[in-house]
């Protein structure tokens, strides 16, 4: 029986379909099967592997390396350029130059003790019923400890690092400097006389009324 032409399309479309849905099924089943994928995985690495070598050739390549020598130093005259025309750094001076004398800078709660004290009379002439308002702040430790500027002692020159004249001396036996001035003063003569700093730094602690719990860690 001799099919019409219209029957003929039909079986021929649906022979393509056919087809293309098993090309279909194969290329989906390729993509799945270990070895198909042994090989991508295969190709992938041979193609990373020309890239990295490429890649390898270029940049020991005198080309390249030359271009690259080219391109700092064209950043580095361009730094330097620019550092000629910048406007210079302000720098900020220091008002004392020795450091060792003067030590680290207080801070605010050691410059709020440094005030209080530096406005009593000298502790160690008080101590023997005299008023001397002329004083300087003797550090007890020093400059650069923590707190050392908080335990200061309010005392006149002559307690502090000045000898008294000599007629002086025998008219008022306690003012020796608390800095060694030759064989007088020094911390054990002025303390036989004075009693020791810790003991003046309590006595400037509660005139002024700050917390005597700073000082009890001193030595
Ligand atoms: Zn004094
Ligand atoms: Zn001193």
């Amino acid at each position: 029986m001799a099919l019409t032409i219209e029957e003929q399309r039909e079986r021929q479309r649906v022979k393509q379909k056919e087809a293309f849905a098993r090309a279909q099924s194969r290329k989906i089943a390729k993509l799945n099967d270990p070895k198909e994928r042994e090989k991508r995985f295969a190709k992938q690495q041979a193609a990373s592997k020309r890239q990295q070598e490429r890649q390898r050739i270029k940049l020991s390549s005198p080309e390249y390396r030359a271009q690259q020598l080219a391109k700092a130093k064209a950043q580095a005259a361009k730094a330097i350029e620019k550092a000629k025309t910048a406007p210079p750094k302000k720098r900020t001076l220091r008002k004392t130059t020795s450091k060792g004398l003067k030590g680290r800078t207080p801070t605010a709660s050691e410059r709020r003790a440094m005030d209080l004290i530096g406005k009593l009379p000298c502790i160690a002439c008080e101590k023997h019923g005299r008023e001397n308002p002329m004083i300087s702040l003797h550090h007890v430790y020093g400059r650069t400890t923590e707190n050392a500027h908080a335990y200061v002692l309010p005392l006149c020159c002559y307690h502090h690092d000045t000898l008294l004249p000599k007629e002086e001396r025998e008219k008022y036996p306690d003012m020796l400097p608390v800095h060694a001035k030759g064989k007088y003063g020094g911390k054990r003569q002025f303390s036989q006389h004075n009693g020791t700093e810790r003991e003046l730094l309590v006595a400037v602690y509660e005139k002024v009324g700050l917390p005597l719990e700073r000082l009890e860690s001193l030595p």
